[in-house]
């Protein structure tokens, strides 16, 4: 497979999941997208999920313009460090549905900071919600459902929480 054609099969992965998510997921409940990235996501996610409350994490912004959040629901900094205290605001369990897609060409880094991040999305997470991933997270109250949402398998990963 040509480097085109994989992230032609990524690109349609994510896409397919998200619009899968948004018509799965609970009426309540936040929907995060963690990585904003130039929002291409976060844009596909708002125009599937009006008047939901969106919020993106970001360490640093460089969207297009046309892909920002409203203001205050752009939450810039470390994820380390705003994850934590967003939960603290919002509560455990306060979100529907987790996008993340923060990768970079670093496997064993990337292994590393899904190990280290999990437990913080993990809290987030309301029963039944939902959390699409760009690779495995280790969350013990949380099923993987990929298998079920037709997604080619390693591709993507989605996980609901019991
Ligand atoms: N899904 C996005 C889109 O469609 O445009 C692309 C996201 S891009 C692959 C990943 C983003 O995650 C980058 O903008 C990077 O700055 C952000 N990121 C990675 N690690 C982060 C961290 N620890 N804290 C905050 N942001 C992070």
């Amino acid at each position: 497979m040509t480097r085109l054609e994989s992230a032609i099969r990524r690109l349609t992965a994510q896409r397919d999941l998200l619009d899968w998510a948004s018509r799965a997921i609970s009426p309540t409940g936040l929907v995060l997208e963690v990585g904003l990235g130039n929002g291409r996501t976060y844009d596909h996610l708002r125009s599937r999920l009006p008047g939901r409350e969106i919020y993106a994490f970001e360490r640093s912004p460089a969207a297009h313009p046309d892909c920002y959040p409203p203001e205050g629901y752009l939450i810039v900094g470390d994820l380390f460090e705003t994850l934590p205290s967003f939960t603290e605001r919002h509560g455990h369990g306060s979100a529907a549905l987790i996008h993340i897609d923060i990768g970079t060409g670093d496997e064993d880094l990337n292994r590393r900071v899904a190990l280290r991040l999990s437990p913080l999305l993990e809290a987030l997470l309301q029963p039944g919600g939902l959390l699409l991933g760009d690779r495995v997270f280790e969350m013990p109250s949380c099923r993987n459902i990929s298998s079920q949402t037709g997604v080619p398998e390693g591709r993507y990963f989605v996980y609901r929480r019991e």
